[in-house]
């Protein structure tokens, strides 16, 4: 996770610290790159929190991240890229799709009925236009987005926001259980079986989806790699 450990936004079902993030520091990326190849990784996922408080929400260490790895892990490693909305900014958009990550996962998290308690800061129209103009800028990146089930979503709300993705150019998905951090975060309120799983990931299928991740412990780098290349 580059770009610090304080978050401007406080969505309701993540545990991370929100407050005032440091400035960027500019030798993260290869300090990345760095710590990648002494793993010997050859997928790597990065994602960020989000930082309304930069002009380009940090799309540009984004970028400069996505190429020290490039640049520094033999043998053409992949890089997934897990990005925060930019608050719809296309340009911001466009600079980390221009340094060629091979996977756009932006997750849009949560059926849009839920927003106003799970995402206050969000907007369910802007992520899935984020996630749209992905192909906009390069025609054949691939495009990845996640679903948390559990909040209080019905089966046909989740079946219209696959469908909405799909729509806007998704054709990687993840579903998994959403569970409560702290007894300060919003509730479960529903714990979902592997069949019902099982269900969600024949509808992704039929909507169109190929590559489709669904399970009680799936997160949206749940084997990613194998997701990229299954
Ligand atoms: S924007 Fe992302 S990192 Fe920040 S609180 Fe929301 S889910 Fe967590």
């Amino acid at each position: 996770m580059i770009l610090g450990s304080q978050c401007t936004r406080n969505c309701r079902f993540c545990n991370v610290t929100s407050g005032s993030p440091l400035s960027v520091d500019p030798d993260e990326p290869m300090r990345v790159a760095k710590a990648a190849f002494d793993l010997k990784l050859k997928y790597v996922v990065v994602t960020s929190v989000t930082r309304d408080d930069l002009e380009d929400g940090g799309a540009f260490h984004f970028a400069a991240t996505i190429k020290a790895i490039k640049n520094t892990l033999p043998d053409d490693p992949k890089v997934e890229v897990l990005i925060p909305d930019f608050k719809g900014n296309f340009k911001a958009l466009e600079i980390v799709v221009s340094a060629n990550p091979d996977v756009l996962n932006h997750n849009i998290e949560t059926v849009p009925s839920l927003y106003p308690i799970a995402r206050p800061e969000a907007n369910y129209q802007q992520s899935l236009d984020l996630l749209q103009n992905v192909n906009t800028i390069n025609a054949s990146m691939q495009v990845k987005s996640g679903i948390m089930v559990g909040l209080g979503e019905t089966m046909e709300e989740l079946e219209q926001t696959m469908t909405d993705l799909f729509v806007h150019g998704c054709n990687i998905i993840t579903i998994g259980q959403y569970l409560q951090p702290t007894r300060n975060h919003l509730e479960v309120e529903k714990y979902y079986s592997p069949d019902k799983f099982k269900e969600l990931e024949n509808k992704a299928r039929r909507i169109g989806f190929k590559k489709v991740a669904a399970g009680p412990f799936v997160r949206s780098s749940y084997n990613a790699q194998d997701l990229f290349t299954g």
